[in-house]
């Protein structure tokens, strides 16, 4: 045979078959280095390096020293979720956004205020949880400002609920984020006093046990430590204000405790919102994270791994 077109049809078929070996790696959109060896350095994400071995799960190129199935841990972990996105640019949501809360769904509807984030509901005339930092950089020495009024920032078509709309119901209008967590300045102050931070409690239930975790809580951080901490209420005990607030059968709060920037601990508790908790103890109340979560359908500090949730969400607090 010519060598010549022998040497023609050797280039084809090298050529057909590196182009077909590229089509496959980018119709999995696997990394270059796959075709000859990858390591953990090749990769700029954990997602990325996961992915490949996921494609390969006999793990030829060693990603997974420790055969837990997650492949180069100690990499970042990339592309952020809508959800993560909206966390990573407050604050207040750090941890997560429990029950994704955005600008679509006005009975799941995203605020986000300086003091505090919350996912407001239309329907129920209150949020459906609020979420803040507590450290002391937010305390201070101000007064309460006790300027009670409608959240002006809404959806269009969203009832705003007024001061007086909680008159005569029995209930209190109670903090969720409290007033005493926010005594910085006079307007972080003033921004606790919104209604739709405001849930219709029970007197003893604000007044007493809700108002000794609030006490520890602000306790804890004169110790040192920085908190995260989401409220609310859930269930329905009946309605308030020609049915446009919703009074719910339970007060829940979660709280993730950490100290020098680790996550030590978590404090739950779910509070029956009647004249039933007088004269009990907060610590009554305490419940796991997780059983919160059952009971309300939200997943908090999801920001966090998996596994670091399994561990601090399943215990009770003492
Ligand atoms: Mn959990
Ligand atoms: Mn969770």
């Amino acid at each position: 045979m010519n060598i010549k077109i022998l040497c023609a049809a050797l280039v084809f078929i090298l050529l057909t078959a590196g182009c077909s070996s590229n089509k496959v790696n980018q119709q999995t959109s696997l990394p270059e280095c796959t075709k000859t060896d990858c390591d953990c350095s090749d990769f700029a994400t954990q997602q990325e390096a996961q992915k490949v071995l996921d494609k390969f799960p006999n793990d030829p190129y060693r990603l997974d020293g420790d055969g837990d199935g997650i492949a180069c841990e100690s990499l970042p972990r990339g592309e952020k979720t809508t959800a993560e996105a909206i966390a990573a640019a407050n604050i207040h949501l750090k941890y997560g956004n429990p029950s994704n809360a955005n600008l679509k769904d006005t009975n799941n509807y995203l605020l986000e205020k300086p003091q505090y984030a919350l996912s407001y509901n239309c329907q129920t005339g209150t949020a459906n949880w609020v979420s803040w930092q507590l450290n002391r950089s937010w305390l201070g020495s101000v007064d309460r400002s006790d300027d009670f009024r409608p959240d002006p920032d809404l959806p269009d078509g969203c009832y705003a609920v007024r001061p007086n709309d909680y008159r005569g119901s029995g209930y209190d209008r109670g903090h969720l984020t409290p007033s005493g967590d926010r005594t910085s300045t006079q307007s972080n102050n003033s921004a606790t006093f919104v209604m739709s931070n405001m849930i219709p409690q029970s007197p003893s239930n604000n007044r007493e046990v809700w108002r000794e975790l609030e006490t520890y809580s602000r306790d804890l951080v004169s110790q040192g430590k920085e908190l995260y901490i989401v409220a609310g209420g859930e269930g329905k005990e009946k309605s308030i204000a020609d049915g446009k607030v919703t009074v719910p059968k339970y007060t829940w709060k979660v709280i993730l405790v950490s100290g020098n920037g680790n996550v030590e601990n978590t404090i739950a508790v779910r509070i029956p919102n009647t004249e039933e908790v007088a004269r009990t103890d907060w610590t009554d109340y305490l419940v796991s994270v997780d059983e919160v979560e059952k009971k309300t359908g939200y997943d908090f500090f999801s920001n966090l791994d998996r596994d670091i949730q399994q561990k601090i969400e399943g215990k009770v607090y003492k």
